[in-house]
């Protein structure tokens, strides 16, 4: 279900007022050898008596050799593949649903343990891929244009559930060519499953196994701002979008509630704040909605808003979501608008989502038949 945004301001004070707790707090054990990180699974074998290196071996199964079996780890005798088999399983997700659009990107709906779904979307390119991941059934934000917002949140993506995106999709990558970003730009707020996340992406940078650099890894969040400090305090390697999507808090907290709790000045001082790495920015997401978020003054307010900010902005245009009262506005007031920003300066590119046809563009990921009944909000004009 959504949260209502006092339990996001609960959860906020708590998380702020306990930094450390994040990492105190007991896990549960879990089975699938896919939530651990190579420090875990030899930690792991250093229990059962055997070195280091295992780990490294097991990560090369998974990942590099996408293993659907433990007997297939035939450089690890028998006894202990048997043994793994024993403490672990593979985590493998199902394919429920895979849609093929017509510019060539696939939307998965994967199947988990417990029989709830997410969504991954595979973008092709010529030499490389680009895979957006989900990193929670549903979301509980509620950002007003968005397909997943009107789920709620279900629940959080285990770390193993989130690279197992990757594992699968990596899968139906030609010969030849290979994943090369992962966005965690599918369903869910990725930063309100911090620490999943954050595991996560230690897993998918590890050498033995995707090996993803920094630069390739790319988190967007809608503005949770204790968790993106918690994120720039913890060092974590990836590149940082920030889903901005308008330009005052009076239209941000009617299209993103959580603007109510963070408002834009909030979000702009934590991103001020942000270290950003040699030759990277940050990048601002702006969706196009006309009549509300669209207006030249718009882009005129991004402009002082970001000034002295080391970004870019993305410019991406509405794409419908059934009964939403809004539209994108024409192609020419979307290049109008980028004119208005590159002229004073600010680097914009548009991004036209893929695989509309297929509800696989931004905002569109939505799974099952948990669909809330849709808000009786309508856009100001
Ligand atoms: N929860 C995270 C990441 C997933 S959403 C976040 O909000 O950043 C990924 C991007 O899709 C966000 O920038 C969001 O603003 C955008 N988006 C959501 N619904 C959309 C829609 N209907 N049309 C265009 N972009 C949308
Ligand atoms: Fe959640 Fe992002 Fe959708 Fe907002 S835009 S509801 S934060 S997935």
């Amino acid at each position: 279900m959504t949260l209502p945004i006092e339990q996001l301001q609960e959860q906020g004070r708590e998380d702020t007022h306990d930094h450390a707790h994040r990492a105190r707090r007991p896990q549960a054990v879990s089975r699938n050898i896919k939530d651990r990180t190579l420090a875990e699974l030899a930690e792991w074998f250093a229990t059962q008596g055997e070195p280091p290196f295992r780990a490294r071996q097991v990560f090369q199964w998974l990942y590099q050799r996408g293993a659907t079996d433990f007997e297939q780890m035939t450089n690890l005798a028998k006894p202990l593949r048997r043994l793994l088999a024993e403490h672990f399983e593979l985590g493998a997700l199902g394919r429920a649903r895979v849609l093929r659009s017509a510019d060539g990107s696939l939307k998965y709906a994967f199947a988990l343990a417990d029989g709830r779904e997410v969504e991954s979307v595979l973008m092709p390119n010529a030499t490389h891929h680009t895979l957006c991941v989900s990193t929670q059934v549903g979301c509980a934000m509620g950002c007003d244009f968005c397909m997943t917002g009107r789920m709620g949140l279900v629940r959080n993506l285990t770390p193993g559930e989130i690279v197992g995106q990757v594992v699968e999709a990596a899968r139906d990558v030609d010969e030849g060519k290979f994943i090369r970003n992962v966005v965690f730009m599918g369903m869910g707020e990725p930063l309100h499953n911090y620490r999943a996340l954050v595991k996560a992406i230690d897993i998918l940078r590890e050498d033995m196994g995707f090996g993803f650099s920094a630069r390739r890894v790319t988190v967007s969040t809608s503005g949770l701002v204790p968790q993106l400090r918690w994120f720039a305090q913890d060092r974590v390697r990836a590149q940082l979008a920030i889903s901005l999507n308008a330009t005052t808090d009076a239209v941000r907290s009617r299209l993103m509630p959580v603007n109510r709790r963070w408002n834009i000045a909030a979000l702009l001082e934590a991103c001020r704040e942000f270290p950003v790495e040699h030759r990277s920015r940050i990048t601002f997401e702006y969706i196009l909605i006309q009549g509300v978020t669209d207006d030249l003054a718009d882009a005129r307010r991004l402009v002082k808003l970001l000034h002295g900010l080391k970004c870019k902005v993305n410019l991406i245009p509405f794409n419908a979501t059934p009964d939403s009262a809004y539209q994108a506005p024409p192609l020419e007031h979307v290049q109008a608008f980028q004119q208005a920003l590159l002229e004073r300066g600010l680097l914009a590119t548009v991004r036209l989502s893929k695989g509309q046809d297929i509800q696989a563009a931004c905002g569109q990921l939505v799974v099952g038949e948990r669909r809330r009944p849709l808000p009786g909000r309508h856009p100001a004009t």
